[in-house]
């Protein structure tokens, strides 16, 4: 992979760099621009060497959004003259990896940039065609994420915990196979654990719960494992911090329990090394306190820490404590395809 530093004559060069400006949107506004900052680097480099900007995003899974929120919101951090494309996935080759598009869109360029390491997982013309097509490569941002994410590759420092929450138990089981074998001890929370309790043939209500059968047996028998022993239940309008013995059949698991986040925050105490992706517990309703809580206890700690999932990282953002962890990583499931793989397509296509 070349890094932009190696580019000789930036000078009026074309340069289309791709970056996730896919941000919250309220009212008309852009809500939470960490993503946005994170891609200033690159871009100042760039126009600080003469180059003209031609930036490309996709806003919105379906491209019908608008990126005018973004545009405004980009004017108060670039004062140069910039282009922003258009909502990139309005353009059906786009997913499809259309190869016609590919030249088509590289032909407004003289040179590719990937900065965008969240949508790096992606087969998409913007991310993998491109390239294809244009001298190529990588973004500042990108080539962070790529340094501090290998760490957990190399050089870790024992004892090494995974955390591992939030909801998307499809994209997270590779992840808690993989750490399984290289750290130490994989806490597991959040609705991910709902489906090793209901494995283990505990009662879990109505709570959130992956009935595809990944087939995880030899995972429940890892002694790193650690699952919650008590949770916080909805019972009708009360919450109930219980046993995971006692969930009777129409409550519902919010978050992990006070007795489990003790054992939690005494592995991290231990820890030297923590890699986490996911909340928790159902932050948005009455399931954050936990999260919360062992998000104050690492960033305050001097243990090494890496931190991501798009979830997670917007509560690290609303907590303002982005700049406490060692890294927080802008990728969800590029960061989870990374951690599991060691590459990524967007990667690759630009080596
Ligand atoms: P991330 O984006 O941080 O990787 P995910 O996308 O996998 O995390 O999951 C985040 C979602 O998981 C959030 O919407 C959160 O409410 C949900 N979640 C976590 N714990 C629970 C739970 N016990 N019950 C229901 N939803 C949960
Ligand atoms: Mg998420």
């Amino acid at each position: 992979m070349r890094s932009l530093k190696q580019i000789k004559n930036l000078k009026d060069k074309k340069v289309l760099v791709r970056v996730d400006f896919n941000v919250p949107i309220k009212n008309g506004k852009v809500f939470n621009d960490f993503k946005i900052k994170k891609a200033l680097p690159t871009i100042k480099f760039l126009q600080q060497k003469g180059a003209e900007v031609i930036l490309i995003s996709h806003l919105g899974k379906d491209g019908t959004e608008s990126m005018k929120p973004v545009a405004d919101c980009l004017k108060k951090y670039i004062k140069k003259n910039i282009t922003l494309l258009d909502n990139i996935r309005k353009f059906p080759g786009e997913v499809k990896n259309d190869l016609n598009f590919a030249k088509k869109l590289a032909k407004l360029g003289d040179i590719y940039v990937n900065d965008a390491f969240s949508v790096s997982h992606r087969i998409h013309v913007s991310i993998v065609g491109l390239p294809k097509y244009l001298p190529s490569y990588a973004g500042f941002q990108l080539e962070e994420e790529i340094k501090n994410l290998s760490k957990v590759f190399k050089k870790t420092k024992h004892p090494f915990l995974c955390i591992a929450g939030g909801a998307k138990f499809s994209t997270k089981i590779p992840l808690i196979r993989k750490y399984l074998r290289s750290a130490d001890c994989v806490f597991v929370g959040g609705a991910l654990s709902n489906n090793f309790l209901k494995a283990q043939g505990y009662e879990i209500g109505k709570s959130l719960v992956d009935d595809t059968n990944y087939n995880f047996k030899e995972i429940l028998k890892n002694g790193k494992l650690i699952l919650p022993e008590d949770v916080v239940v909805k019972s009708g309008n009360r919450l109930i911090n219980k046993r995971v013995d006692k969930i009777k059949k129409d409550e519902i698991i919010l978050d992990i329990g006070s007795k489990t986040t003790k054992n939690l925050v005494r592995l991290v105490e231990k820890s030297k090394f923590i890699l986490w992706n996911g909340p928790l517990g159902k932050y948005e309703s009455s399931g954050a306190k936990s999260t919360e809580k062992i998000l104050k206890l690492v960033a305050s700690s001097k243990t090494e820490s890496i931190i991501g999932g798009g979830d997670i990282v917007a509560l690290v953002s609303q907590m303002k404590l982005e700049n406490k962890f060692s890294f927080v990583s802008t990728g969800g499931g590029a960061m989870l395809d990374f951690l599991a793989t060691g590459t990524l397509p967007g990667i690759k296509a630009l080596g």
